[in-house]
């Protein structure tokens, strides 16, 4: 019989195609949870607009980078009325090595100057006003809302979530909306900031994008192999 392979494994238990996804989503979280008990954003933030401007950053770049930039963002701009009225070519020295800093200085200033002129100095606290800010849609959105303001309104997909929820057999969509609206009902509601924290985590440790660990030779397979249709691996 031929050794397992990571590329080739055998799940233990054949998937049972009869179990309905949300059962087996319920299964997952349920596994996951257990294994990140205390989930939060890998991005460091004391209040919703540092945790917007972190998301921002955040964007084609890692948030281990993203943190060692952040403390000297702030201590430059403190506040959002500070950046509001911020130098541009400053932001972008700043912001320079979480890359497209051009994009994310002229967005996080604008940002900024919107929520002074419209929202009264305060982040919005719903999704239709946080996306009028600039540079910030659905993911952004529901990441400060879910994570900043306990509030869930989404579920935030980013590239983590993409791959996982595609692997995982809870979505067919390959973007960011449909993703979405096909896990929101998967999940309860109080669920939504929590999946999309143990999705990313998991992302990152075993179901990365280039060698998932769904049975390696030198080490226990992959905790959700039993549940999951690896789709896209065979
Ligand atoms: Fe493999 Fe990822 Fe599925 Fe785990 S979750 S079995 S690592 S594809």
């Amino acid at each position: 019989m031929p050794a397992k392979s990571p590329k080739n494994p055998t799940p233990a238990k054949p998937l049972n195609p009869a179990k309905p996804v949300r059962a087996r989503a319920q299964v997952i979280f349920a596994l996951l949870a257990a294994r990140y008990p205390a989930p939060a954003p890998m991005l460091h933030f004391t209040n919703p607009w540092s945790l917007l401007v972190a998301t921002a950053l955040a964007a084609q770049c890692t948030d281990a980078r993203v943190n060692t930039v952040t403390p000297e963002f702030f201590r430059r701009w403190p506040g959002i009325a500070d950046l509001a009225q911020a130098d541009l070519q400053e932001i972008e020295a700043v912001v320079h090595s979480t890359g497209f800093y051009r994009n994310k200085a002229k967005n996080l200033k604008a940002a900024a100057q919107r929520i002074m002129a419209v929202y009264g100095g305060e982040v919005p606290r719903t999704m239709a006003e946080l996306i009028t800010l600039g540079g910030v849609a659905r993911k952004t959105a529901n990441i400060v809302l879910g994570s900043a303001f306990g509030i869930n309104e989404g579920i935030a997909v980013d590239t983590h979530v993409t791959r996982l929820a595609f692997r995982l057999g809870l979505t067919k969509n390959t973007d960011a909306v449909r993703i979405e609206r096909d896990l929101l009902p998967l999940f309860d509601r109080p669920q939504w900031a929590d999946i999309n924290h143990f999705l990313v985590l998991f992302g990152r440790e075993v179901c990365n994008a280039r060698s998932p660990k769904c049975a390696p030779q030198d080490a226990p397979p992959c905790l959700l192999l039993e549940h999951c249709p690896r789709k896209g691996l065979k």
